[in-house]
């Protein structure tokens, strides 16, 4: 090779430079500081929380609280990266009961922003205060901290440039300190927004419902069942919003892992699945929900913001989630749950569900015997692992393979819906960002119409990465990001409709397969609309069992 072209050798990252990449990673947006900020006084046990934003957080987002403070002497290492006070060794990872631990958020934050930490520990009679320069002063404060951040993204006008607009922002830090102050009850939160008063929520740690219909409204409260539900060492608490409750959008569905708000997508499929012959079709159900398990069970650092997790036992969280709402939902349903003397309409009948909630956590003790399960028409058997079903129907029986049927209909009725303009998406909570290609993302512009009519939602972000919102229902389990790389490279002008939607359903996933009596009867549903749509004719799936042709066969002696 000539001596031309040199090329640079192997250096450290200058820590600022390695600092400002990790805050791409935690700090998408503005809401994304609020939280990691918010969750900072709550692990210091602040019971008063105050968050004052100016213009939707870009110019100025202060947090005090009344925490336990930090020490003169800690303050510059609060701003280092990989400093926590939270965890020492890696092990202790699987106990950790605090919402931060990676150390990251204070030296992420204060790298892309002008950053005042000021401090005062309980006990102690002097502030201090730091800024980025790490220029430590005497500050006027009392017992608590205070971190302000100024003039957001200054440094990286990139990313400013891909924030949305001022009202969207600040509906993301509203949305999210909702969120948190849902798990939180026992902290007093108070959000304001260029110097109005927008939320403002009372300690209620004695009273939760106090908190909930703060959030949720009163009429969710009211149109909801309870959930308290516990096997082994898992316990699921929460509300489950009526159809009434259901809502266009997923913005009502809170649910949080040990206090810390997630998505999860086993957990989404198993509420889904329950949900799914309860609400109207295309409406999304509201609820607020509780797990708690061993935090050694599940892996919260999979998610730079941790807003994932992953469960050491996925299948058992999904069926457990799967069984306790469908008790919910059964026991609510049995005559005397809303008191025998109820002759009202319905929707009396439903006021009185919350009123008699504690009736029905005394009435049904925590371990709930599954086997007492009321039976559903339908028996089904279930062959090789839940590969092949045999329902036992009227007027015969049918031998479904379960796998390829699903497949089948994703497919029929993706491109059924694509057709009708009426694919419906589901959202993200919290957006999962992706590095595409140049090419992926050319044609991110090009095809806005194509991408959404296919229900997804993606918003370029930053130069090479996009955030993804929103992805097709009909594809609960796809892994997210091949999802979306595999059709956008697949997005041409020529690209058929048969074959995108063949394209999609490559991804649908089987592991999200559970055979149950309600998810078989869902299943039948399916079917039945196949065939009222489709011509016959087709190998498909599924058979029908002649019982005369089934007996003639087994009968015959040869
Ligand atoms: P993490 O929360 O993952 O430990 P951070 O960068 O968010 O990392 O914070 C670093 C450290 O600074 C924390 O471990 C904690 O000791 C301290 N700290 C941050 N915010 C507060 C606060 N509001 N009150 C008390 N201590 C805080
Ligand atoms: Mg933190």
């Amino acid at each position: 090779m000539s001596g031309a072209v040199s090329f640079p050798r192997i250096h450290q990252l200058a820590t600022e430079v390695a600092n400002q990449i990790a805050a791409g990673e935690v700090i998408e947006r503005p809401a994304s500081v609020v939280k990691e900020l918010l969750e900072n006084s709550i692990d210091a046990s602040a019971t008063k929380i105050q968050i004052e934003i100016e213009q939707a957080g870009t110019n100025r987002i202060r947090v005090h609280d009344n925490g336990q403070g930090i020490h003169k002497d800690d303050l510059k290492l609060a701003l280092m990266p990989h400093a926590t006070s939270k965890l020492t060794l890696f092990s202790d990872l699987s106990q950790i009961a605090s919402l931060g631990f990676r150390g990251e958020a204070l030296p992420s934050i204060a790298s892309v922003s002008k950053l005042t930490l000021t401090s005062r520990l309980q006990d102690s009679e002097q502030a201090w205060s730091i800024d980025n320069k790490l220029n430590l002063k005497p500050a006027a404060h009392g017992p608590g901290t205070t971190v302000d951040v100024q003039d957001l993204f200054h440094v990286t006008p990139a990313r400013r440039k891909f924030l949305k607009s001022e009202r969207t922002e600040f509906l993301h830090i509203q949305a999210l300190v909702k969120a948190v102050a849902l798990s939180h009850c026992s902290v007093g939160i108070k959000l304001s927004s260029d110097g109005q008063v927008v939320l403002n929520l009372v300690p209620c740690a004695d009273n939760p419902e106090r908190r909930i219909s703060d959030i949720c409204g009163k009429s969710f409260l009211r149109e909801s069942i309870m959930v308290n539900f516990q096997r082994d060492d898992m316990h699921l608490r929460g509300w489950l919003g009526l159809n009434d409750q259901a809502r266009s959008q997923t913005d009502r569905q809170y649910f949080f892992v040990n206090g810390r708000i997630v998505q999860d997508k086993h957990v989404n499929h198993a509420i889904r699945l329950v949900y799914a012959d309860r609400i109207d079709a295309g409406r999304f159900a509201s609820y607020v929900l509780f797990l708690q398990l061993d935090p050694a069970r599940v892996d919260i650092n999979v998610h730079p913001a941790k807003s994932e997790v992953r469960f050491a036992e996925a299948r058992n969280v999904h069926d457990f989630i799967y069984a306790g709402l469908t008790e919910a939902f059964t026991l609510s349903a049995q005559p005397g749950f809303f008191g025998d003397d109820l002759q009202g309409p319905v929707k009396q009948k439903r006021g009185r569900v919350y009123e008699q909630a504690a009736e029905y956590r005394q009435r049904h003790s925590l371990q709930h015997d599954f086997e007492s399960q009321p039976a559903l028409p339908n028996r089904y058997l279930s062959l090789l692992d839940g590969r092949f079903v045999v329902v036992d129907r009227e007027p015969e029986p049918l031998l479904i393979d379960i796998e390829k049927t699903n497949t089948l209909l994703t497919r029929h009725e993706l491109l059924r819906a694509f057709r009708a303009n009426s694919v419906e998406s589901r959202q993200v909570l919290v957006p999962i960002t992706c590095e595409l290609s140049t090419k992926q993302l050319e044609r991110l512009p090009v095809h806005t119409e194509t991408i959404k009519r296919w229900g997804f939602k993606i918003e370029q972000v930053a130069p090479t990465q996009v955030a993804i919102r929103a992805t097709p229902l009909l594809l609960p389990y796809a892994n997210t990001v091949p999802l979306v790389k595999d059709f956008l490279n697949h997005l041409e002008p020529r690209t058929q409709d048969e074959a995108m939607a063949a394209t999609l359903v490559a991804h649908v996933n089987d592991a999200g397969l559970t055979v149950t009596q309600e998810s078989i009867n869902v299943m039948l549903n399916r079917i039945s609309a196949y065939e009222s749509q489709q011509s016959a004719g087709h190998v498909l799936p599924w058979r029908r069992l002649d019982i005369t042709a089934l007996a003639t066969l087994l009968n015959n002696p040869l």
